[in-house]
């Protein structure tokens, strides 16, 4: 009940909240406050005083034992002093999604970038001539010997890759794209802009279903010095389309004296085709086709970090490398780390140890087993009707859509709870499980749930939403 004499006379109901310096001097808070920063504490104290004395003053809070008041300026001060960066479990099937942060890293990529991390090393000194090296040695040579690559660069993004090739190689002359391939890919990733800003002169030719290879002789003048290729990556066409086959694309290239240079977006090392998706471009293909510069991301379908791959002809690499640009846009050691360790279980084609690619070439069969234990353990806990059903992960990260791989689902439904809402409590669990949404059922597909120990992550989530009260 509200009291009224509190209402009345505010003031002798103030006078019952602590003071902070009353509070800061009790154990816990001073245990805490070594534990999180003084400062937090202190935060927090005010923050939870100032919020019960506004709401005395409306008469709405009944008066607060001091052991409450305490540890509520604990619990806010913890939740103040969260990271903001945070591990979530991917449930969407995504593999490759752009707002979960993309590829997850091997564990060896993770503990060779801590180790360089946490140190000294060698990432621009020759050990064997006791002088200066070049930071690229350490991924160069692994390329080297990755079959069809050969010498590589390094950046920062494939963004910055496309910039770089097109500012070193077209500057103030033109490049040829097809009217198909002018694509903005998400992020405010646009070909027209990067070339406008490379300095590069964008030159349109065909049309956007079809372009034939006499389209791009057509448009050639005596300005032109490239043809840019650009996979459409989140977007497809389907019906009356056209495009040269890559080789006929670097026959006329050649002939004209022009460089062809690609843009692959995802750019496999190995091919996925036997694991349903077809359309990702392989990148020792393109350089056989006679591609002279491709760039890709490393965080996409490589499933390494972070990074601009550029891999070409050795000439117009080292050309790129004596930008100025280069040098804004290169790579840091902990992608360089990373990079180093991802290449190293392609040599050793360890496809399982990356997840991207272990998640991939998962098998239905193997997803239903695991659905199935996760169905049971999550039935079990009374209040949710749990069915499975077929359907699709999709490799995601800009990635050819419309290819689809076959995953088993786990739907989950509550009677009287929507998709929203239990999607709402998986996203407040710690770390946030993100599932997805589909004609108001919640849909939970395994393929990106990294192990066991997300399994049971998940299973408790639930077990959280079903406590009573919840
Ligand atoms: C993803 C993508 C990019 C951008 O790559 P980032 O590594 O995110 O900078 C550029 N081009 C294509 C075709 C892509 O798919």
């Amino acid at each position: 009940m509200q009291s009224e004499d509190k209402r009345l006379n505010p003031s002798a109901a103030l006078r019952q909240i602590p003071s902070v310096g009353a509070l800061l001097s009790r154990p816990a808070l001073d245990e805490a406050a070594r534990r999180l920063g003084r400062r937090s504490v202190l935060a927090a104290a005010r923050a939870v005083t100032g919020t019960l004395r506004e709401r005395l003053v409306r008469g709405e809070d009944p008066a607060r034992s001091i052991e409450s008041v305490e540890s509520e300026v604990i619990a806010a001060a913890a939740s103040a002093s969260e990271y903001s960066l945070q591990p979530v479990i991917n449930a969407t099937g995504v593999i490759l999604h752009t707002n979960l942060g993309r590829a997850p890293l091997s564990r060896e990529a993770v503990r060779h970038a801590v180790e360089i991390a946490a140190g000294y090393s060698n990432l621009e000194f020759n050990l064997t001539a006791g002088e200066r090296g070049q930071r690229d040695a350490h991924f160069q040579r692994l390329f080297a010997e990755l079959p069809g690559c050969g010498p590589a660069l390094v950046v920062n993004n494939n963004a910055a890759a496309v910039f770089l090739a097109l500012n070193t190689l077209a500057e103030g002359a033109e490049v040829i794209v097809s009217r198909g391939e002018l694509v903005e890919i998400g992020g405010a990733f646009r070909i027209p802009d990067i070339c406008a800003k490379s300095g590069a002169v964008l030159r349109e030719a065909g049309t956007t279903n079809r372009t034939r290879a006499a389209d791009y002789e057509a448009a050639i003048t005596e300005r032109t010095c490239a043809l840019l290729r650009v996979h459409p990556s989140n977007f497809r066409m389907e019906g009356f389309t056209e495009r040269p086959g890559l080789d006929e694309l670097a026959a006329l290239a050649h002939r004209h004296g022009l460089i062809l240079i690609e843009d692959l977006g995802s750019g496999c090392l190995a091919d996925l085709a036997p694991f349903g998706l077809c359309d990702e471009p392989v990148v020792s293909e393109s350089l056989r086709a006679g591609v002279d510069v491709v760039t890709f991301s490393g965080d996409k379908l490589l499933g390494g970090p972070q990074a601009g791959l550029i891999l070409g002809r050795r000439e117009l690499l080292q050309k790129i490398r004596k930008n100025p640009l280069y040098r804004a846009f290169r790579a840091g050691k902990l992608t360089i780390a990373v990079l180093e360790a991802t290449l190293a279980l392609y040599l050793r084609e360890d496809y399982g140890a990356i997840p991207a690619q272990r998640m991939i070439r998962a098998s239905k069969e193997e997803l239903a087993s695991r659905a199935r234990r996760l169905a049971d353990a999550i039935s079990r806990l009374g209040g949710f009707s749990i069915r499975l059903k077929g359907g699709c992960s999709v490799a995601g990260g800009g990635s050819s859509p419309g290819q689809n791989i076959p995953t088993q689902l786990i739907v989950v439904t509550h009677a009287n709870r929507s998709a929203e809402r239990l999607a709402l409590g998986l996203r407040q669990n710690r770390p946030p499980v993100l599932a997805r949404i589909e004609d108001d059922e919640l849909l939970l597909d395994l393929r990106t749930v990294l192990d066991g120990e997300q399994e049971s992550e998940i299973v408790r989530a639930f077990e959280k939403m079903a406590a009573p009260g919840k």
